[in-house]
């Protein structure tokens, strides 16, 4: 017989949460509030001050806060935005950004109020808060090797954990729910495979990106003088992303980034300067000139993008979930990892409520079920934007709806908000796609009928014609019909914020 929560063990039970990275710690908080007691496992020593640990080397480059994961992390750390500022983390609020799209430049003031800070200080945060809720505890420099389920094997119940140094003692223990989220290495597949269940093929895009990042001491007149730069990727002229921006301690961050595994970013700083300059501007090239470099370039490089899809496994066992990257992890370029593992920490925040009002049989699946509503518009937007590289390819048991004419409707959109908005002063269309790629609007807000009347000028451009054969033969009334065909519908991706 699988065991389900319900809302009378809810408040008693236990739970263990296995990785304490961004996920790990907000799916901790969650958990707070609806078990007894909470405890994360982390195989790392926790650190006394903000540095890179070796269980998330990803620390080292830049980790950008979206604003649907800001609004999410200030619910369940009200205030840690103030916490980052006090530390010496810039805000985002007011501050300059020049964006070079291929379609021109474009200067943005962020109205957000974002703290832009190191993964490490924000990760630091963070725990400092978890370390102060009575019922968390930590238990650190221990490693998860294993699951423990009932004998039949349909219900999770405990870990297996084994020391990381001394004598390298094992134990196990048992809880009433186990949370992976151990992230992009996860063993997950393993454990699963040891308990004879058949785990589907995740969805992979075979994106082969790289990364490099390097950081600045930046002189305080710099700071006054040029603000943070994005120039985005022109991925049919193979030029990449390259980025600059501001941390605590008057540190600068550059990234240059590249997909299709043609040409990796460089390490080596004379080269790496050399490619600054072949972006799309010159302009991060000129910047870094007037700062002083700390140490070399470190590069980041992966085959690939996962989406597992547990959601589909009749035989899910109970006792068990999976959230942040160890579940789905994206190509971190657009900056959704961490703003993703708050959306599941909310979700899971309101399935755990509504489990205790209205217990459900098949909680856990029902959670990973809704958990991939969650996950489509993130994982859709990276993976239009990545197909755009030679040599990036979306393998799954189902194809990636409206990889096209999505590519050609954001075309047209994103050159005619940059036109609005230098020509008539009138940022609102590019709010509205900034909006949407921070994962607050549905893709839905932007890609109907209506706005792609007012794309189509009638002026019979060659991206107006391409656009519409995408389309194919229909007439006015059909179009949203032929819409709700190409794109994903996306319902329930959005309307469940706080
Ligand atoms: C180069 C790069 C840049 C990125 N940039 C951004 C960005 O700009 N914005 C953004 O939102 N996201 C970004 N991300 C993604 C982001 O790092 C993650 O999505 C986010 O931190 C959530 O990760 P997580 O907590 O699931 O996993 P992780 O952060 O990887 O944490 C997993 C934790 O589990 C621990 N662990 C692993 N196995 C075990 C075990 N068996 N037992 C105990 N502990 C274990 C690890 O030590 C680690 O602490 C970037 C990623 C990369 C690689």
């Amino acid at each position: 017989m699988k065991k389900t929560l319900t809302s009378r063990q809810l408040k008693k039970e236990k739970a263990i949460v296995i990785g304490g990275g961004i996920a790990g710690l907000l799916t901790a908080r969650v958990l707070s509030d609806h078990y007894e007691e909470v405890m994360i496992v982390e195989r790392d020593e926790l650190p006394q001050e903000p540095s890179i640990r070796p269980g998330t080397p990803q620390s080292f480059h830049p980790h950008r806060i979206l604003s649907r994961g800001n609004m999410i992390m200030e619910r369940f750390f009200p205030g840690y935005v103030d916490d980052l500022l006090n530390k010496g983390a810039p805000s985002t609020q007011n501050e300059k950004i020049i964006l070079f799209t291929p379609y021109g430049s474009l200067e943005m003031v962020t109205p957000e109020k974002i703290a832009s800070s190191s993964r490490a200080l924000l990760e630091w945060t963070f725990r400092k808060r978890v370390q102060k809720i009575s019922n968390v505890r930590f238990l650190s420099k221990l490693e998860v090797i294993g699951l423990q389920t009932s004998d039949n094997q349909s219900q999770v119940t405990g870990v297996h954990i084994k020391e990381r140094s001394g004598q390298k003692q094992e134990r196990t223990v048992a809880v009433d729910l186990v949370v992976d989220t151990s992230g992009r290495f996860s063993k997950i597949i393993k454990w699963l495979e040891a308990m004879e269940l058949e785990v589907p093929q995740p969805e992979r895009l075979k994106v082969s990106l790289g990364y490099s990042t390097r950081y600045y001491h930046v002189p305080p007149h710099v700071k006054e003088k040029w603000g943070g730069v994005i120039s985005e990727a022109q991925p049919t002229k193979g030029i990449g992303t390259g980025m600059l921006g501001y941390i605590e301690e008057n540190m600068a961050q550059t990234l240059l980034f590249s997909a299709g595994g043609v040409h990796y970013p460089s390490t080596n700083p004379e080269e790496y300067e050399k490619e600054l300059q072949t972006l799309a501007t010159p302009i991060i090239a000129e910047v870094v000139k007037e700062l002083e470099p700390i140490g070399a370039p470190r590069g980041y490089r992966t085959p690939e993008s996962v989406r597992q899809h547990f959601e589909q496994m009749e035989d899910w066992p109970s006792g068990l979930l999976v959230l942040g990257d160890a579940l789905c992890n994206f190509d971190p370029i657009y900056g959704q990892g961490m703003t993703l593992a708050a959306i599941e920490a909310e979700m899971l925040d309101i399935c755990l409520s509504e489990q205790r009002h209205t217990p459900q049989p098949n909680f856990e699946r029902k959670v990973l079920q809704r958990m991939q509503e969650a996950i489509e518009p993130a994982w859709w937007l990276s993976s239009i934007a990545d197909l755009r590289w030679k040599g990036v390819e979306h393998v799954g048991a189902e194809p990636l709806k409206g990889v096209s004419f999505a590519q050609k409707y954001i075309d047209l959109y994103v050159k005619q908000a940059v036109k609005r908005a230098n020509e008539k002063n009138d940022p609102t269309m590019f709010l509205q796609y900034f909006m949407m790629n921070g994962l607050v609007l549905s893709p839905r807000e932007i890609i109907n009928a209506s706005t792609l009347n007012m794309l189509l000028t009638g002026a019979e451009t060659l991206e107006e014609k391409q656009l519409l054969a995408e389309l194919g033969n229909i007439d006015q009334k059909q179009i949203q019909e032929r819409l709700n065909e190409l794109i994903p519908s996306f319902s329930l991706a959005v309307d469940e914020k706080a």
